[in-house]
């Protein structure tokens, strides 16, 4: 084990938004769930790498942005990824649905320029448009790419391919480790500057259960960690997105996500 002697700090930002999913509302709820999940004394504030949140890694938690639901939510969330970055923190986003990653990059990319991207999902969320919202949290990397904010996306966990979006990944040149040729090593871990995207329905619904679209057949949290502990880092941020808690079993997802959110702090803080 190596610890790092710079200390970072992550900006927790939380987005009660969940207006663009295609099937069933409730990511919305999310924030207050994982954080609660995040503080609780079932754990301490450990990271895996040893680090400690709250001592070697500053939290700043600045709550939920006040959304609306309407377009005016973009600038909201956009605003914040940039205003993180132009404060030297970085930016962790509590979800939400995944529509949420669109405006985020575009914000980041406004600091760093094109970002690479690592993404866990069950879902490849590259459609054109999902029945007929180009902001559909089934959308969100398609309307990242078609604008150039990310140079590489590399996706892990998928394992819902159809021909549209088989031809999508072919358009954009998305690298996608579908989960029936997974394994951790296999990888490819992305350059900086590196934004890092966890929909928890990449995991196996027997670990992430609090999800609006279980898919069977999926990562386990160990094997997420086991990526996320090949970034070498730092990153420029990260989301964890589509925590439904109205789904959700004794709230076991919402500490799924709240490990997620120490493990990604963990990555702010390395040199
Ligand atoms: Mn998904
Ligand atoms: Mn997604």
């Amino acid at each position: 084990m190596r610890l790092t002697e710079t200390v970072a700090t992550v900006r927790l930002i939380g987005l009660p938004t969940d207006s663009h999913s295609s099937f069933l509302r409730g990511a919305a709820g999310a924030p207050p769930s994982i954080r609660e999940a995040l503080w609780s004394d079932h754990g301490n504030a450990a990271t895996e790498s040893g680090l400690e949140l709250g001592k070697d890694i500053i939290v700043e938690d600045v709550g939920d942005l006040p959304l609306d639901e309407t377009e005016a939510d973009l600038g909201k969330i956009f605003t914040a990824a940039r205003e993180a970055t132009e404060a030297g923190v970085v930016p962790i986003f509590l979800g939400g649905d995944h529509m949420v990653t669109f405006p985020i990059v575009s914000g980041l990319a406004e600091a760093h320029g094109a970002v690479n991207i690592l993404h866990f999902d069950a879902h490849p969320d590259l459609y054109e448009d999902f029945g007929g919202d180009p902001l559909s949290h089934a959308s969100p990397f398609a309307r990242i790419l078609e604008r150039g904010l990310a140079s590489r996306l590399v996706q892990v966990g998928i394992r819902t391919l159809n021909v549209e979006c088989r031809r999508q990944v072919e358009t954009y040149g998305v690298d996608v480790i579908e989960m029936r040729d997974f394994a951790p090593d296999r990888v490819p871990i992305p350059d900086a500057p590196l934004y890092i995207s966890i929909d928890l329905d990449g995991l196996d619904p027997a670990f992430a259960p609090g999800v609006s679209h279980h898919e069977p057949g999926g990562l386990s949290v160990r094997e997420l960690i086991s990526v996320l502990h090949r970034v070498q880092g730092p990153i420029v941020g990260a989301d964890i997105v589509e925590y439904n808690p109205t789904r959700d079993l004794n709230g076991m997802t919402a500490v799924v996500a709240a490990k997620l959110v120490k493990e990604l702090a963990a990555l702010a803080g390395r040199t």
